[in-house]
């Protein structure tokens, strides 16, 4: 396992990219039913680990095509014992499945020597995954003396994070590595009693998205949350290629 400090997103000059929502591409265009939005069970057959891996490869060949590394994370979301009613496996198959996630991830990274691909292992949540971000980062810093290398602000529309930003102490601006902006400007309320997915508007997206790359000194990775996909991913690193 590299240390942190060897992260290929922190050494490089580019900004790498990362998903977009590949759960809601799965919910939405897959028409696949996610158990509590988990990904998990559907690495349970080969179909499932097949579309997993297609949907992987396309942000593998955005990486490529703009010469940078990508960031993909284990769909193992939710994939702990507590969720086990709620996800519909019992926890040989948890801990199973979540060797197999990796495994997916491994494989992708040895036919893709050309360009790093970071694997990234989601843990948790153990609850409610939404948290205040200044709160939130003062906190796990005095819980691990400062061992957190960087954080990650997602699943809200660049507008709004922009906001969250502006609000924020220089110090907390600094520790943000990641964002990950949902293409759509509703809350989340609206956005999970919706029978449609909103994809939003690209073009406005990206420019917000924009603004956030030059208030935010210490960010290595762009991507997208809920309502984004490939083509999200693709307009953010275009962008960012021709920023420099
Ligand atoms: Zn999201």
């Amino acid at each position: 396992m590299a240390s942190q400090s060897k992260l290929p997103q922190l050494t490089s000059s580019n900004l790498f990219v990362t998903e977009g929502g590949i759960e809601t591409t799965l919910i939405y265009r897959n028409n696949l039913d996610l158990p509590s939005f988990s990904t998990l069970p559907l690495l349970n057959t080969e179909d499932g680990r097949q579309t997993i891996s297609s949907i992987y490869q396309e942000y593998v060949n955005i990486a490529l095509a703009h010469s940078t590394g990508v960031v993909l994370e284990t769909r193992t979301w939710r994939g702990s014992p507590l969720w086990s009613p709620e996800i519909g496996l019992s926890i040989p198959q948890i801990l199973d499945l979540n060797r197999t996630a990796v495994k997916i991830l491994h494989d992708i990274r040895n036919k893709t020597p050309s360009t790093s691909v970071v694997i990234s292992g989601a843990l948790g949540p153990l609850q409610d995954a939404y948290q205040d971000s200044t709160g939130t980062v003062s906190f796990v810093d005095r819980l691990t003396e400062n061992y957190t290398t960087y954080f990650g602000v997602n699943c809200a529309h660049p507008r709004y994070i922009i906001k969250a930003v502006r609000g924020m102490h220089t110090d907390v601006r600094s520790r943000i590595g990641s964002i990950r902006g949902n293409s759509s400007l509703k809350s989340h309320d609206e956005l999970d009693n919706s029978l449609v997915l909103d994809r939003g508007d690209i073009s406005v997206w990206v420019r917000e998205f924009n603004e956030l790359l030059n208030m935010l000194p210490g960010l290595k990775v762009v991507g997208g949350c809920c309502g984004t996909d490939e083509e999200h991913i693709d307009a953010i690193a275009s962008r960012i290629n021709s920023v420099g």
